[in-house]
């Protein structure tokens, strides 16, 4: 089904057209919420070592709460989710996704360009981009060879100004991350600012981007994390990305770990560096 208007496929369950990239099981999934429509699409999967799951948490207890869930014990597949957003005409990226980075061998993630062209979005038609984060796992899609040729060149990227800021200096002091991921986040962040200065749109604390999309700074996993909220015709979705509801389950994943627990519950804990959804009426 292509909604008249936004020509996303709203098609949870069918295959693509034949003219589309071939896809065995269509990677997205989508909802309306009031007027607003929604894609969330599936970037793939990071396998992360286990151990940078609740970092503080004790190791025998991690490994049985990992048994009992029936996942292995030592890799993680860290689901990378990146949505699409119709509003007010606008049509809105929130994060990037992992982008294809040869030297960091993960390629069961990066797969979200292809998944925006099957779900029939083209590349032109986005308006402008919410980034949560500058990790590369919520950039480096912007940084695949071509892309930048086939987005428009009004395109508007939010940020968070102290977001930019981190970046421009790093301190990894406090941060456990496997071998070459330091250097890798370091090299994504600054040749994203480097290639798209000139359309970061920054914010202080919370923008607007468009009706019923409010990008709002929580700080916690990076200084200048900030979550996605929607909220039209009385129903809500928040796009956490990275969410911490309870400050002393934060984990170590990537930057300066802070204490700072996000302002309102999000949700029962997610502590990742990925995405994940959850319907908001009940808040
Ligand atoms: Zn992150």
């Amino acid at each position: 089904m292509l909604d008249a208007k936004t020509n996303m496929n709203l098609d949870n369950t069918t295959p693509p057209r034949k003219s589309r990239p071939d896809e065995l099981v269509p990677s997205r999934y989508a909802v309306r919420i009031g007027e607003i429509d929604v894609l969330v699409v599936s970037d793939g999967v990071l396998p992360l070592p286990t151990k940078m799951l609740g970092h503080n948490a004790d190791p025998a207890i991690r490994a049985a709460w990992l048994n009992d869930m029936f996942l292995p014990p030592d890799a993680f597949d860290w689901a990378l989710n990146v949505v699409v957003v119709r509003s007010g005409g606008k049509t809105i990226l929130i994060d990037a996704g992992l982008g294809s980075d040869p030297d960091l061998q993960l390629p069961r993630a990066g797969q979200l360009i292809k998944r925006l062209e099957a779900a029939g979005i083209d590349l032109a038609s986005v308006t402008d981009v919410v980034l949560t984060h500058m990790h590369m796992d919520h950039i480096g899609g912007l940084l695949v060879d071509g892309v930048k040729d086939r987005l428009r060149p009004d395109l508007r990227i939010h940020v968070a100004a102290a977001e930019v800021k981190f970046w421009e200096s790093p301190d990894f002091t406090h941060a456990d991350m496997p071998a070459g991921f330091p250097d890798a986040l370091r090299s994504a962040a600054k040749r994203f600012a480097k290639e798209y200065r000139s359309q970061l749109q920054l914010f202080d604390e919370a923008y607007e981007v468009a009706p019923g999309v409010v990008v709002r700074r929580t700080g916690g996993h990076t200084p200048g994390h900030s979550v996605v909220r929607l909220a039209s015709g009385g129903d809500r979705l928040t796009f956490p990305a990275t969410p911490s509801s309870r400050s002393d389950s934060t984990i170590r994943t990537g930057t300066t770990v802070s204490n700072t627990t996000p302002r309102k519950r999000l949700a029962y804990g997610s502590v990742f560096c990925g995405s994940w959804l959850r319907p908001a009426k009940c808040w």
